[in-house]
């Protein structure tokens, strides 16, 4: 087995940026026309040969979008690696469209939990509905944490159109177990297929297609409702930009490491820090109500593994003390868990003789709203946090006010600045 197909095989049960770069270097040679022409076919668990197997990676900031749209330019010209490239900028969209109407994930998350308890919900993520293929694909995202891009399509157009559940009730499900599961490209792909983003654009799974890429292994013909209407609903708020961070002026500090973005390596920083403060990963989750988390509890653990790497990095980069902060593996994750967490981190602030701290920005999501929490603990300490963002973020995500088309159009100009 080639090393591709033996990444591809495994779920790895911890990630690192070691292996995140093993990942893309052995994807590479794919990148080009081989990725434009087979990527569309989903050929099952453990045969995903086709995709970089890279968005775990890449939504932890383990390996930066600057760091892959390198690599692929340095091995492929642009015509052939251009869908790959494009499906990164996806990424990069969604998170500037979120970026800039953070309202869309305040009310997911305040309509998704009224599902969970609801008996077709738990049927559909049980996988006991009548479409085998659906069930297969529920099966696949709870036991390994992925499911290629096809099937996420399908799965959600089915959830929507065949079985008429709410989108955000699967915008949960996949919330729950996706390795990647991110705000922006979560919430935003539901939407899409729901006809939301690109208003009254659905996508209908339809049985031949399914045949055709799943390579004969499913053909849902006459269970699937392959004419239904587009979701229709409010417009989508207006895009508003926020203030993004200036560099913080220079002045002593201890930089602090949250999940969003595991390569502190490349942030563009004032200065070295007197210390680094590595977070638990149970910040990047919410307690939704007295049984339901955002993400399920081993997807705390394998991020955990995530900032233990970082950790292990920032100490050899920067060197200076790195305090990493253990996760409680029992803790509530409530808001006297973030209060404890403030009081640590206060306590190193004195030790260092700090009242400044730096992290980078954080995107809407989970992440931000604990660590608002964090920040508002600290304030009364008279601990300031700054936060830097990524020139690449500050440049792209202001195109993402439209459609994906006229942000695509800066790709060549962006390619051009990043590498
Ligand atoms: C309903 C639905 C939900 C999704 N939820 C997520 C999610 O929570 N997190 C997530 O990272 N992606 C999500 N995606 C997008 C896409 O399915 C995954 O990024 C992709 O399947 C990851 O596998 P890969 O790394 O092998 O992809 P590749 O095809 O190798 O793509 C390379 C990288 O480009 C980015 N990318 C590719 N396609 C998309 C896309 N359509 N939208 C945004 N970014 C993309 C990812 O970062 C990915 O790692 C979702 C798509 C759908 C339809």
């Amino acid at each position: 087995m080639d090393l591709f197909a033996q990444i591809s095989a495994d779920t790895p049960s911890a990630l690192s940026r070691a292996d995140g770069l093993g990942t893309l270097k052995a994807f590479l040679p794919l990148a080009g026309k081989h990725y434009a022409a087979e990527r569309n076919f989903d050929k099952g668990r453990g045969q995903h040969l086709s995709v970089s197997w890279l968005s775990a990676y890449i939504r932890r900031r383990l390996i930066t979008e600057t760091e892959i749209l390198q690599a692929v330019q340095a091995r492929h010209n642009f015509s052939s690696s251009e869908k790959f490239i494009s499906e990164v900028f996806w990424r990069t969209y969604f998170k500037g469209w979120l970026e800039m109407r953070p309202s869309i994930w305040s009310q997911w998350l305040t309509e998704m939990p009224a599902g969970l308890a609801d008996s077709r919900y738990l049927q559909a993520c049980s996988g006991k509905t009548d479409i085998a293929c659906f069930n297969e694909w529920a099966a696949e995202l709870r036991e390994t944490g992925y499911l290629h891009n096809h099937a996420r399509m399908w799965f959600a157009s089915i959830w929507i159109f065949t079985l008429e559940l709410p989108w955000q009730w699967g915008a949960a499900f996949f919330m729950q177990w996706l390795r990647d599961g991110d705000p922006a490209s979560n919430t935003l792909s539901w939407r899409w297929v729901a006809g939301l983003h690109s208003r009254g654009k659905h996508y209908l799974a339809c049985a031949e297609n399914i045949e055709k890429f799943t390579q004969n292994r499913f053909a849902p013909y006459g269970a699937l409702n392959e004419g239904a209407m587009s979701l229709t609903g409010a417009e989508p708020p207006l895009a508003v930009e926020p203030h993004w961070p200036a560099l913080p002026a220079r002045k002593r500090y201890v930089l602090v490491i949250h999940g969003e973005d595991c390569h502190p390596e490349s942030w563009t920083l004032a200065g070295a820090p007197e210390a680094v403060i590595v977070l638990p990963s149970w910040m990047g989750n919410l307690v939704l109500d007295s049984q339901n988390r955002l993400r399920d509890r081993g997807l705390d653990r394998l991020e955990d593994t995530a900032l233990a790497d970082t950790a292990g990095r920032a100490q050899a980069h920067f060197d200076c003390p790195v305090h990493l902060l253990a996760s409680s593996e029992g803790g509530a994750m409530d808001e006297m868990d973030i209060a404890m967490l403030a009081r640590q981190i206060s306590a190193l602030a004195s030790q260092y003789d700090v009242q400044n701290m730096t992290t980078s920005y954080l995107p809407v999501g989970a992440w931000r709203q604990n660590f608002a929490t964090l920040a508002d603990c600290l304030a009364p300490e008279n601990i300031h946090i700054d936060q830097v963002i990524r020139e690449y973020d500050r440049s792209c995500w202001p195109y993402a006010k439209r459609g994906f088309f006229p942000f695509k159009e800066n790709i060549p100009r962006w390619l051009r600045d990043f590498s």
